[in-house]
């Protein structure tokens, strides 16, 4: 008996979309965000993703790099898809990373990335050498403005450069 847990997770999935055809607004459930992490590479899962026929499910990317054979049973990846996880990731919506600081939306956990990187909570710490300044995305792009860092880059190189948290 190995790996009772993974089956569970794809299977116990499809009853989760039959429920949420109720359109069942004022419950949702709460995952563990783990869950939702490729169990081999660790990375947020991004669709597709792949099981083997002992149902071991990686991300795509994974699939590739274990060149479609699944490491501990040497079976075959990369033609099955996890279907029921994918319904699961496309339908989970988790608070902002930078809920702390004040932003109230509710990302898709497929866009969390994208909106990490727009949001304008996240901290970015501005690529001047020298300079130490910290801050939202829209305010590093003022503190840009406002310094003189335009004489060191223009914006487009501010954009590939900032670090955002
Ligand atoms: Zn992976
Ligand atoms: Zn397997
Ligand atoms: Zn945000
Ligand atoms: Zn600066």
């Amino acid at each position: 008996m190995e790996q009772a847990s993974s089956d569970e997770s794809c299977s116990s999935n499809i009853h989760l979309r039959n429920r949420q055809r109720t359109k069942d607004n004022i419950r949702s459930a709460t995952v563990d965000v783990d869950v939702l992490d490729c169990p081999v590479c660790f990375e947020p899962l991004t669709i597709p993703i792949f099981q083997c026929d002992n149902r071991h499910m990686v991300c795509s990317s994974c699939c590739s790099k274990l060149r479609y054979i699944f490491p501990t049973c040497a079976s075959p990846i990369g033609h099955i898809r996890c279907r029921g996880m994918e319904t699961v990731i496309e339908s989970v919506f988790l608070p902002c990373i930078n809920a702390e600081l004040g932003c109230a939306e509710k990302v898709s956990f497929l866009k969390e990335s994208t909106h990490k990187k727009e949001c304008s909570f996240s901290l970015c710490s501005c690529p001047v050498q020298d300079c130490n300044y910290t801050g939202s995305y829209t305010d590093l792009y003022d503190h840009y403005a406002t310094y003189t860092h335009q004489d060191s880059m223009g914006r487009g190189v501010l954009e590939n450069l900032m670090v955002c948290m």
